[in-house]
């Protein structure tokens, strides 16, 4: 990794805004990209999360105004099309599939990352959603992906069946897992099971009040449980282990490999493959 000099973006109408990053998380897919796991052709601009200051804005922009802060959809997409309109905006239909700041390898687009100076931002009033006065961006830095991830994992299915009990079967890949464990927790879950081989993880996953965390690297099932969510499926024993623990009715739900995309289905016991 090293520091370059770039052109400076500026704004090129049609609901443009340039923002200054504030706080930059570093996402569990930032390492695979700096070691170049990807058939990546570099330098490519890296940082994809981040909490960010409006410094300037096109004049059609009427939702926002300079020295807001915000979270940056990392998808660049147009909130208006058919796919955004389903909230698929990683396949936002003007623009590339994966068109995202800071992964240039992935749709072969550079948009920018979040780890420079200044980044230009499309469609604005689509992908800039000002936080609360106050707020520690440090805090929020990974609201624009993982937090959301955790959340949604959980969130529409304990609306479906509230107060059920949760299996996070985590190995690998752990903070999605325990921003969910955060998730199911305040919206008022059941039992709420955190296993993993990840001594730290495990550690973290008990300090949420109201999480139970278990140390296993076993295949062997757990009981039943309301709703389960494995990380990392290629690791296969997340997969193994959450689909046997899934009631019949109830909800497993993985993570596919490499992308956003989640599958999600009924069990009788039977593995579920991530689709
Ligand atoms: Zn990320
Ligand atoms: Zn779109």
């Amino acid at each position: 990794m090293e520091w370059r000099e770039v052109p400076e973006p500026r704004l090129e109408g049609g609901g443009d805004a340039l923002v200054r990053p504030l706080a930059v998380a570093r996402c569990e897919i930032d390492p695979f990209l700096v070691r170049g796991l990807f058939p990546a052709k570099g330098p490519f601009a890296l940082g994809h999360e981040a909490i960010a200051e409006i410094v300037a804005i096109d004049d059609g922009v009427r939702r926002l105004a300079v020295g807001q802060r915000v979270v940056v959809s990392f998808q660049v997409s147009c909130g208006r099309c058919a796919a955004c309109g389903e909230g698929h905006t990683a396949i936002c239909d003007r623009y590339p599939t994966l068109s995202d700041y800071g992964m240039q390898p992935l749709s072969g687009v550079e948009y920018g990352g979040m780890l420079s100076d200044l980044v230009r931002v499309p469609h604005a009033e689509a992908m800039l959603h000002p936080i609360p006065l106050g707020a520690d961006p440090v805090a929020l830095a990974s609201v624009a992906d993982n937090v959301v991830d955790g959340y949604r994992t959980v969130a529409r299915h304990l609306a479906r069946r509230p107060g059920a009990d949760v299996l996070f079967v985590c190995h690998g890949n752990r903070s999605i897992a325990l921003y969910g464990v955060q998730t199911a927790v305040a919206l008022g879950a059941g039992k709420v099971t955190f296993a993993s081989d990840d001594a730290q993880a495990l550690s973290l996953a008990e300090s949420r009040d109201g999480a139970s965390a278990t140390r296993s690297s076993s295949t062997a099932a757990f009981g039943a449980t309301g709703f389960t969510m494995p990380s990392a499926p290629r690791r296969p024993r997340g997969s193994a282990r959450a689909s046997p623990s899934t009631p019949v009715r109830g909800t497993c739900r993985c993570r596919s490999r490499g992308s956003t995309r989640w599958a999600s289905s009924s069990s009788s016991g039977e593995p579920i493959p991530p689709r």
